[in-house]
C-alpha cells in the first residue's frame, strides 16, 4: 500500500480549477469603511455586508474594548456552564426589543444559529421545504436535520401550494424556511403569503433575515416588520455580522421556543458563548440602530438613487441594498470584477456553483457618498461593454 490517501485532494482542486470555480481571499488592511485598503489600494468598497457603516464606529469599538478590559477576551465556556455574561442577556433582551418577540437567544454566528435551530425543529418523521436560493446555512441545517426536504422553486408561491397539497399529511411536523432578502439576489420572500399557508397547512415557518435586520422596516427590524407581520407566529433568524457590524447570530421568537432550543439546539450548548467584545458591539449597534433612523434612511436614499442610474443595466430584480448586475458567464463576471478593482472599485464576481447564474453584486452602504455612487455608475458605463 504506497498510495497516499490525500492525492484525492490535488486531483479535485485541479477540478475546480478547471471548471473555474476556484476562489481565493483578498487583505483588507484598514477599519471598515465605505473605502478601504485592498492589498495596498484605495478602492471604493461594495463588497461589504457592514450596510449602517457601524462595524468601524467608534462607539462599537469601544464598547468591545470596554467589554474586554470588563470580561476578558474569552468567554471560557459553553452559556451552560461557565460562559453566561449579563451581557448576553442584555443583548438578548435587546433583540427581543427590536424584533418584538417574548424571547431571543444569541448563538456563536448565523451559521449555528440556522444549523442548531433547524436541527431541533424536525426530524426524520419531518418535512422541511425550502426556497431554491436559500442560504447555504438553511440548506445544510435542513440536510443536518434527517427531514424529508423538498425545494420549491425560487419566491414561487404556486409551486409551494402543490407541493404542500401533496406532501404535507404525510409528514409529521412541516417546517417552511425562507431568506428573507435573498443574500445573492436582493430580492424578498413572499413573507405575507408565506405566513397565511404556513396557517393554512399547520407548518412552522422560519424566516433568516441576515440582510433585513438593520435595514428593512421602520425601525430597522427587519422584513417581518416590513411586511406589517409582527407579532404573527414565525421564527426569526439573523446575523450580528452585517448591518450590526459585529459578530454573532440569534434566534427571536417566542418564550418557549427559546426555551426548548436552550435546552436541545446542539450549536448553542456545546459550543463556547459569544465573545465579550462581539456581545457589548452588537449591544451597542441595536441601541444605535434604534436612535439613529437617519442611517437607514440614508442608506435607502443610496439604495434609490443607484438602482434608478443603473436602470439601463441587466440588473437582478432587488428591493434591499444588495444589487446584482446579470452576466453570462463566470469569466465575463471575473473580468468585470477585475477591471472594476484595477479602477478603484471593489465588487466581488458571484459565479456557480454558489449562485445559478453569474453576477457582479454591488451591496450598498449608508456611508457611501455620492461620489462614491458616482464613481461606481461611471465605471459601469465604460467598462460594462468590454469586448
Ligand atoms: N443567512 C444568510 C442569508 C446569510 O447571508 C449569512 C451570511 N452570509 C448567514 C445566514 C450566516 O451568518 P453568519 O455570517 O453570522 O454566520
Amino acid at each position: 500500500m504506497s498510495s497516499n490517501p490525500y492525492d484525492w485532494l490535488e486531483k479535485s482542486l485541479a477540478t475546480i480549477h478547471r471548471a473555474n470555480w476556484y476562489r481565493s481571499v483578498k487583505t483588507i488592511d484598514s477599519l471598515p469603511d465605505a473605502v478601504v485598503n485592498l492589498e495596498g489600494k484605495k478602492v471604493i468598497n461594495f463588497a461589504s455586508n457592514d450596510y449602517l457603516g457601524l462595524a468601524g464606529d467608534e462607539r462599537l469599538i469601544e464598547a468591545a474594548i470596554q467589554a474586554t478590559q470588563q470580561y476578558g477576551t474569552g468567554s471560557t465556556g459553553s452559556r451552560l456552564l461557565s460562559g453566561h455574561r449579563e451581557l448576553h442577556q442584555e443583548l438578548e433582551n435587546a433583540i427581543a426589543s427590536l424584533k418584538q418577540t417574548e424571547s431571543a437567544l444569541v448563538f456563536s454566528s448565523g451559521y449555528l444559529a440556522n444549523l442548531g435551530t433547524i436541527t431541533t425543529l424536525v426530524g426524520q418523521k419531518d418535512l422541511i421545504l425550502t426556497d431554491k436560493y436559500n442560504h447555504s446555512s438553511l440548506k445544510n441545517g435542513a440536510k443536518l436535520s434527517g427531514a424529508k426536504i423538498i425545494e420549491y422553486n425560487h419566491c414561487d408561491i404556486p409551486d409551494l401550494i402543490l407541493k404542500l397539497q401533496q406532501n404535507r399529511s404525510l409528514y409529521r411536523r412541516c417546517l417552511i424556511i425562507t431568506d428573507s432578502v435573498f443574500s445573492m439576489d436582493g430580492d424578498l420572500c413572499p413573507l405575507p403569503q408565506l405566513i397565511s399557508l404556513a396557517e393554512q397547512f399547520d407548518c412552522m415557518l422560519l424566516v433568516d433575515e441576515a440582510h433585513a435586520t438593520g435595514v428593512m422596516g421602520k425601525t430597522g427590524a427587519g422584513c417581518v416588520e416590513h411586511f406589517n407581520c409582527t407579532g404573527k407566529q414565525l421564527i426569526q433568524i439573523g446575523t450580528l455580522s452585517k448591518a450590526l457590524g459585529s459578530l454573532g447570530g440569534y434566534v427571536a421568537g417566542s418564550a418557549t421556543l427559546i426555551d426548548f432550543l436552550r435546552n436541545r439546539a446542539p450549536s448553542w450548548i456545546y459550543t463556547t458563548a459569544l465573545s465579550p467584545a462581539d456581545t457589548a458591539a452588537a449591544l451597542s449597534a441595536i441601541a444605535i440602530i434604534q436612535t439613529e433612523p437617519s442611517r437607514r434612511k440614508q442608506l435607502w436614499r443610496n439604495i434609490h438613487y443607484l438602482q434608478q442610474q443603473l436602470s439601463q443595466f441587466n440588473l437582478l430584480p432587488s428591493a434591499s441594498p444588495i444589487i446584482c448586475l446579470g452576466l453570462t458567464t463566470p469569466e465575463q463576471a471575473l473580468k468585470l470584477a477585475q477591471q472594476l478593482t484595477e479602477a478603484g472599485i471593489f465588487a466581488p464576481a458571484i459565479r456557480p456553483p454558489t449562485v445559478p447564474t453569474s453576477r457582479l453584486r454591488f451591496s450598498v452602504m449608508a456611508t457611501h457618498q455620492t461620489e462614491h455612487l458616482q464613481q461606481l455608475i461611471t465605471q459601469l458605463t465604460s467598462n460594462y461593454y468590454f469586448s
